[in-house]
């Protein structure tokens, strides 16, 4: 829960109501508002007040008397006389969770606003304060008074809605991110969990129960420490882009966002986590760099389009010198490549022009040998190689002219930003 209290520094009273104000006042005279709804119709004209008391003055002056009591309101019905009871709603629905930044919203009945800017309409003011924005900043006053926690709109924990009609608070949490980079040293390891086909996700005969294809992920073996650590429901895994399963990703590794789904702990100890992180994963994935982060970097993650490094193990009977003039040939040219069939679940069909950017011969030994190509960002490095029955043009076993296998795949970079 929080903790610490804002200081309120009250606002210099400015309140000169002109005369279209005090007819508006005398034309609403009889409608049976209490002060806050009376008050409200001169919501924005001036400041430093607020409505009942607005209401009280312009009374005064126009020697109206009293409002009427809040219960028999025609216009909220007395909800603003029970905002505690909102309050305590409020904080009993967010109980268990860790909060220090909030929003307040409400849901009315759609009827009762109509009829409140009908009333506007019939009174004729100008000034007036919708029942719910009022409704909402007044209950974000008492909540800050009650928690300390601080109210506003920019990067909530938690939006609690009062739901009128129903008489209860709905809260929504916020999820906490945190990116990093991983390594990924295991050939066997998906990057996000990846539900059975046949019963999509619901445990069937043919995943054994689990209702994965995988049994884990590198978002489950990360994941799994910080939801523990949090209390969180669940995990969304953002990388930037994804290796394929039998590749591995070494060098600084690969940027990623993971989404902790409605945590119940939101001060995390990343050297703790990340320690259990370690424990968790046993050496097949590894993360540095892990740090808080927000919903724009899983944009950013998301849309950076970097070159990437590999290398490349091929199979095939090629002399060096061979290699090596392919090698000059393919590196800068345009490379038309269809859409892969193995991806075709995933993405449309259609040509796209790319470029090896850089490429070097590593090693060679009897039949087989070893590349390291950089490539640009969408680049299908395997059928590049192999050329996948036509549908990359020109590839390497075209430009070497025997047919050629990938034996293995690494990612060596991402190139987000520079090594340094
Ligand atoms: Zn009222
Ligand atoms: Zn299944």
């Amino acid at each position: 829960m929080p903790s610490r209290v804002a200081a309120r520094v009250p606002e210099p009273v400015v309140f000169e109501p002109p005369d279209t104000a005090l007819a508006v006042a005398r034309r609403a005279a009889d409608r049976g508002l209490c002060a806050e709804c009376f008050g409200r119709l001169f919501g924005r004209l001036g400041h430093g007040l607020s409505n009942p008391e607005r209401a009280e003055r312009i009374r005064g002056a126009l020697g109206l008397g009293p409002s009427l009591p809040a219960a028999e309101c025609p216009l909220c019905g007395g909800t603003f006389a029970r905002l505690d009871v909102w309050v305590d709603r409020a904080v009993r629905a967010a109980e268990g969770f860790e909060w220090h930044r909030f929003t307040c919203g409400s849901r009315w009945d759609p009827e009762l606003l109509a009829r409140e800017e009908a009333l506007w309409a019939e009174v004729g003011t100008e000034w007036g304060e919708s029942a719910r924005a009022a409704l909402n900043r007044e209950l974000g006053k008492r909540i800050e008074a009650r928690t300390g926690a601080s109210g506003g709109p920019e990067s909530p924990d938690l939006v609690l809605l009062a739901d009128l009609p129903v008489g209860r608070v709905e809260t929504t949490v916020l999820p906490v991110y945190l990116e990093g980079r991983y390594r990924k040293l295991d050939r066997t390891l998906p990057q996000t969990r990846w539900p059975c086909r046949r019963c999509r996700g619901r445990g069937c005969e043919r995943c054994g129960g689990t209702g994965k294809t995988y049994p884990t992920s590198v978002e489950e073996l990360v994941g799994e420490a910080l939801v523990a650590a949090t209390g969180a429901e669940g995990t969304r895994f953002h990388g930037m882009g994804r290796e394929d399963i039998d590749a591995r990703m070494l060098g600084r590794g690969r940027p990623f966002v993971i989404e902790l789904r409605r945590p119940r702990v939101r001060s995390i100890d990343l050297a703790a986590a990340g320690a259990a992180i370690a424990r968790t994963a046993a050496g097949r994935v590894e993360v540095d760099g892990l740090k808080p982060a927000t919903a724009l970097d899983v944009v950013r993650v998301k849309e950076a389009n970097p070159e990437k490094s590999y290398r490349v193990g091929v199979i095939g009977e090629v002399p060096v010198a061979k290699v090596n003039e392919a090698l000059s040939l393919a590196v800068a040219r345009a490379i038309a490549q269809r859409t892969p069939t193995r991806v075709a679940h995933r993405r449309s069909d259609r040509v796209r022009t790319r470029r090896v950017v850089a490429a070097h011969l590593v090693e060679a030994t009897e039949g087989r040998f070893t590349l390291e190509v950089r490539t640009e960002a969408g680049t299908y490095v395997k059928e590049w190689v192999e050329g996948d029955g036509g549908r990359t043009e020109p590839s390497f076993a075209a430009l070497v002219g025997v047919p050629l296998k990938v034996e293995f795949l690494d990612v060596l970079e991402i190139h987000d930003s520079e090594v340094t």
